[in-house]
């Protein structure tokens, strides 16, 4: 008989950490009708050899969150399930042996505390303190975390198991996922070593084996599998019992304490992909790969001469595991492709730190349809075409795992795995001094410099070193003209005779304007919450093109693909390829359009937020009187193969007015005066447009709509927090992510910052909750320093828009 049943309403593969927590927590939601499918045997993947660090803070505050949580439940589990963890809240130490780190320390400070994470700044002595096998030497001081520790891999994902069980959750080993019977958009069985089991959910947590169990399903998940490897010291009376955990990440080593001895770990340079490509052969079980210290001798270098005793201790055991990890280093999460019913949790490198409160988000999403906060720096839709392959996934993420404790510069780029999304424009741009940032695989110019003018250093916490370019940028836009490549925009067709009814639904604004509106929106979820926001421009009766930012494709085009009716009445297709786009603004870029184009371009024939086909010398292009920019505009949206010839013409056009290039750089500080938002940072998911301000954009009275409810009842109820911009006296360099504070209290953080060119002033956007709405003053912290900054009303240039209608 199959030890299997022949249906369970909820089917996980894998039984490892994170497989195990997602079972946990949605017995925990009451659903009893969930299976645990496991090749091997509980943990035998990438858990059994894991070290246990249990490190809490995360760049963004709702990781934190999330790691916090799973902190919390491995202090409680144990009692729970009768299962001990070997939970051991021993604190940990982060160190800075260099001013830059200080200074990153520091930034991580000052925001956990807006958000109320508990963590001390402490120096040198304290740290001799808590660790005092540690030689200070140089040491700028550390950070210590009291509610930190580490757990025993195994033992945990027993536990988790074990309360699993207890809520109803089967659990069979031995068993393999082989495939999956699919319909429509919807898996509707899998298909195990054992027999084919139907289901209504599937979950992908199969850790080293994810890419190969999304293959199944047709999916290539940018995920891939490292060599990561640790050593065990001898055990020694001179090694305290009772250490906290340790990090130092200037030399790149980790610290986890062992009775009378001391497991090191660290993210070499030298990092390598397992098997050559990292994909782990379906066989490879509960093993490990040859120990190779030498790859990790700058670790074990770094580790020596900061616990100089390592010096004197010999290596009692090696672990050299698998490790799973995606294109960018941070897990995976989310639904699969355009799939219904096919959810993934893979990707993760702190698996075991994460896997509480990543099993949490997952039954959440599960079960009410999304993870209950936003997890867009987790989620698989920040990935696609371009991070799918094996090579590309080997090498990125092969930087980003010896990068893993690197500081993380706000200005740097990554450099692994370019140049790869080229526009049509990209050689003549660089050519003329580009330098280029990366955005979803597409090179972007940041900012252009001219012959003789160095590149700044981007190591640097400062913007002063490019200030001056992106200033000479900002100005042309404010009082000439220029030209922006924005090809990476990411643009769908939508069509079709159900198409103008169906866009009506899914936007909060009225989209049923003339066949020449452009439309400012935000597509909702049921929550109210912004799940894109985005500009549709109409191009006919029942076609318009959809304008996305171009990281926001896969997300975007999910969303709306996912809400496809099923009659086949809108098609919804990916176009960006097939259009470059130059945005041509500034004061005077009318005048240089009207010289090359037979169309009246007139701000009487050409409108604000109004779209047309035009001619740009002979070729055609579709034209759309927006910008991001907050000045008089059109985005030319141009057949890629036009692309060339158009620039060219619109460049001698404009030669006459001084037109010039810009870049990306120059449009963060123009649109952070203009109070444009930046879906991600600003608006997420978890914002609805009345918090955000851009009540607007919302057409209440057009009809239904996806997320009117929710907004009714809110406007009803009136907000419970606003998004609101401050002008900062001193021009520090602020970026989002800065603590805000008023009348000595943390008062939340900011989501976005940039320089003014204009205004001559830094910038910060930030949600300030009910109690502070009128609060007209507050402090920014940044790096260390702090900023009295005043409310800007409405935004901090032109505020009646009137540039924008010249
Ligand atoms: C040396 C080393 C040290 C580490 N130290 C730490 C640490 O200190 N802290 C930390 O947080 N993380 C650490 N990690 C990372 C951690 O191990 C992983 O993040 C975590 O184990 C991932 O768990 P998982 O459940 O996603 O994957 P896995 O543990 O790989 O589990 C996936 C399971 O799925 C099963 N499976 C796969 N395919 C199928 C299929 N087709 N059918 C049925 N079953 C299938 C596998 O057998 C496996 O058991 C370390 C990793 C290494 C290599």
């Amino acid at each position: 008989m199959s030890r299997l049943p022949s249906h369970a309403r909820i089917v996980i593969v894998g039984g490892g950490a994170i497989g195990t927590s997602i079972a946990y927590h949605l017995a925990k939601m009451g659903e009893k009708d969930v299976l645990v499918l496991e090749k091997n045997q509980l943990t035998a993947g990438s858990t059994w050899h894991a070290a246990g660090l249990m490190g809490q803070l995360r760049s963004k505050v709702n990781l934190t969150r999330l790691m916090q949580y799973s902190a919390d439940l491995c202090a409680r589990i144990g009692a729970e399930t009768g299962q001990d963890v070997g939970w051991k809240n021993v604190g940990s130490l982060r160190l800075a042996a260099s001013d830059a780190r200080w200074e990153e320390l520091k930034r991580a400070h000052t925001a956990a505390r807006s958000y109320g994470f508990d963590m001390e700044l402490v120096g040198p002595d304290e740290v001799r303190r808590l660790f005092p096998l540690v030689d200070t030497a140089g040491l700028r001081g550390a950070t210590w975390i009291a509610s930190d520790g580490h757990v025993d891999p195994y033992s945990l994902t027993h536990a988790y198991a074990k309360g699993a069980r207890a809520g109803g959750v089967r659990i069979v080993e031995g068993v393999t996922v082989t495939g999956f019977a699919i319909s429509d958009r919807r898996l509707t069985a899998v298909k195990t070593t054992d027999g084919d089991v139907g289901c209504e959910v599937v979950v992908n947590a199969a850790g080293l084996w994810a890419r190969q169990l999304g293959e199944l399903a047709g999916i290539n998940l940018p995920v891939t599998v490292l060599e990561h490897e640790y050593f065990v010291t001898e055990k020694s009376p001179a090694v305290p019992d009772d250490l906290p955990t340790l990090r130092d990440p200037d030399a790149n080593f980790y610290v986890k304490p062992e009775p009378g001895a001391m497991a090191i770990g660290g993210w070499e340079k030298a990092a390598r992909a397992a098997h050559g490509l990292g994909r782990l052969p379906m066989t490879f079980g509960q093993e490990l790969f040859p120990d190779d210290l030498d790859r990790i001798s700058e670790v074990i270098e770094g580790a020596a001469s900061r616990i100089p005793i390592l010096g004197r201790l010999g290596v009692r055991s090696v672990v050299n595991g698998p490790i799973p990890i995606s294109a960018d280093g941070e897990p995976v999460m989310g639904l699969a492709g355009d799939y219904e019913n096919f959810f993934v949790a893979c990707g993760f490198t702190s698996g075991i730190a994460a896997s509480g409160g990543a099993g949490r988000a997952m039954a959440n999403w599960i079960v009410e349809g999304d993870p209950g906060m936003d997890l867009w720096a987790f989620d698989l839709r920040r990935f696609g075409h371009p991070h799918g392959g094996l090579a590309y996934l080997r090498d990125s993420a092969i930087e980003a795992y010896s990068k893993y404790y690197a500081i993380a510069w706000p200005e740097e780029e990554r450099s692994a795995c370019r140049p790869l999304r080229r526009s049509a424009l990209y050689q003549t741009l660089t050519a003329q001094g580009a330098v280029n940032g990366v955005k979803f695989g597409w090179e972007r110019p940041n900012y252009f410099l001219r012959p003789g003018e160095a590149r700044p250093p981007l190591e640097t916490f400062e913007r002063a070193p490019h200030a001056g370019v992106i200033g000479r940028e900002h100005r042309l836009v404010r009082e000439g003209v220029a030209m922006i490549d924005q090809s990476s925009f990411t643009k769908f067709e939508v069509s079709g005779p159900g198409a103008l009814a169906w866009l009506q639904w899914l936007a909060a604004a009225n989209v049923d304007r003339s066949e020449t509106a452009v439309v400012y929106t935000q597509l909702l979820n049921r929550r109210g919450g912004i799940e894109a926001d985005l500009t549709i421009m109409r191009r006919g009766e029942a076609r318009f093109h959809v304008v996305t930012g171009s990281a926001f494709g896969t997300r975007d085009g999910g969303w709306l693909r996912r809400h496809l009716p099923r009659d086949g009445s809108v098609a919804v297709q990916d176009v960006t390829g097939a259009y470059g786009v130059i945005n041509l603004c500034g004061p005077l870029a009318r005048e240089a359009l009207a010289r090359v184009s037979e169309d009246d371009v007139s701000n009487a024939a050409f409108p604000y937020m109004t779209g047309r086909e035009i001619r740009i010398g002979w070729a055609p292009a579709f034209a759309a009187r927006v910008t991001y920019v907050g000045e008089l505009g059109w985005e030319l949206h141009v057949p890629t193969e036009y692309m060339a010839y158009v620039y060219q013409v619109l460049r001698a056009a404009g030669a006459p007015f001084g037109i010039a290039d810009v870049g990306y750089k120059a449009i963060s500080s123009l649109r952070m005066e203009k109070r444009y938002l930046y879906w991600g940072a600003d608006i997420t998911p978890d914002d609805t447009p009345l918090e955000a301000g851009l009540g607007f954009a919302v057409a209440m009275k057009k009809g239904d709509f996806q997320g009117r409810d929710a907004l009714a009842a809110q406007q009803e109820r009136g907000v419970t927090r606003r998004l609101a911009c401050f002008r900062l006296d001193d021009p520090l360099p602020v970026y989002g992510g800065e603590a805000m504070s008023a009348e000595g209290r943390a008062i939340g953080m900011t989501t976005s910052g940039d320089y003014g060119h204009s205004i001559g002033a830094a910038l910060v956007f930030g949600y300030l909750k009910a109690e502070d709405m009128g609060l007209r003053e507050i402090e920014v912290e940044a790096f260390g320093r702090r900023s009295r900054a005043t409310l800007v009303d409405r935004c901090a240039y032109d505020p009646e828009g009137k540039r924008l209608r010249m």
